[in-house]
């Protein structure tokens, strides 16, 4: 390499510091920077991850699927939601790929049909936040579902 490659490297460090020198990160100038206890560390450390954030739900993301949430439970539950997604009822034409079986109580373990149901996959992604709220309007949903489909069988019955 040419040596005017080094001469200008180090000319510019060295206005790099002396502009640093002349313009400090005005907070710490004249201090010096409080170690962090180790009590504050595991504050941080405990409020960064497990039971204190919010996407934590015991851990169950790690939990592996039932296997009975297999590919011919998902077709059922795709044909019985009409092949539609249940939030924003676009097909799978629409979406242009598979719509994904969501489990409604965020157990991937309770393959019930009643805590799955049928979402696109930006719906889907939608679900993972504000998880109670959604959990509360599925469930809601599917038992309405479920009503309407005894009614439409009793009215079927009694023709
Ligand atoms: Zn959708």
């Amino acid at each position: 390499m040419p040596s005017g490659v080094y001469k200008r490297t180090k000319e510019h460090n060295w206005k790099i510091s002396q502009a640093n020198l002349k313009n400090p990160v005005k907070y710490w100038l004249g201090k010096k920077r409080p170690p962090i206890s180790e009590e504050w560390r595991k504050k941080l450390s405990k409020a960064k991850k497990g039971e204190k954030n919010s996407q934590w739900l015991g851990g169950k993301s790690f939990e592996p699927y039932n296997p009975k949430f297999n590919n011919d439970l998902k077709r059922k539950i795709r044909k019985r939601d009409n092949y539609i997604c249940q939030l924003c009822d676009k097909t799978e034409k629409e979406v242009g790929r598979r719509l994904s079986i969501h489990h409604i109580d965020y157990n991937k373990k309770n393959c019930k049909k009643n805590n799955l149901i049928t979402l696109c996959c930006g719906c889907n992604n939608k679900v993972n936040f504000s998880r109670l709220d959604w959990m509360n309007y599925f469930k809601k949903r599917i038992a309405n579902e479920h009503i309407r489909q005894k009614l439409t069988l009793f009215k079927k019955s009694n023709i």
